[in-house]
């Protein structure tokens, strides 16, 4: 890694956590978090990791003005497509940092989002970066997001961002 003060550490982050104006028409979270999750980039921030907001694959295909839609709507070829392609853009900038030194500690996703779910079911872009990860012999640590559950997901952050 080059040494010249930066702090050597990335994560990445599901696009809306960062900018809530991409979410599909009808979430609740918007009402709780118009913007930004504060909590989540102040605890970023506090532990001098950098941020990867990665897209957001339904607003690239859909568009801002998409109705909530379920995960079988969206597991069709041209968006599992799509997912893939990114996936496979993500886990190369992943690779590289890994490659140079730097600790990527993680990715967070969206709690119940037919794209971005981690729990569970995982959402199609995270089963299409889940796969390319493990064609590649990558591991990330994958956290999720809900704000019904804002301190339990803080407590989790907390603990992968003090492990590098
Ligand atoms: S597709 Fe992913 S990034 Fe886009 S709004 Fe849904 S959860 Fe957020």
């Amino acid at each position: 890694m080059i040494q010249d003060g930066r702090s050597g550490k990335v994560i990445l982050l599901s696009h809306c956590i960062l900018n809530m104006n991409a979410v599909c028409e009808g979430s609740t979270t918007p009402s709780h978090h118009p913007a930004i999750v504060n909590e989540i980039l102040d605890l970023i921030q506090a532990h001098q990791t950098g941020v990867i907001q990665l897209p957001c694959p339904e607003q690239e295909m859909y568009g801002l003005d998409r109705k909530a839609r379920t995960k079988e709507f969206y597991d069709n070829e041209e968006f599992r497509l799509h997912c893939h392609a990114l996936a496979v853009k993500v886990v190369q900038q992943i690779e590289e940092y890994k490659r140079k030194g730097y600790g990527v500690v993680g990715f967070i996703g969206r709690m119940g989002s037919p794209t971005c779910n981690v729990e569970g079911n995982p959402g199609i872009f995270v089963e299409e970066l889940s796969k390319e990860l493990q064609v590649r012999g990558l591991k990330l640590r994958m956290l999720s997001f809900d704000w019904r559950k804002i301190s339990e997901c803080l407590l989790e952050l907390r603990k992968t961002l003090s492990q590098r």
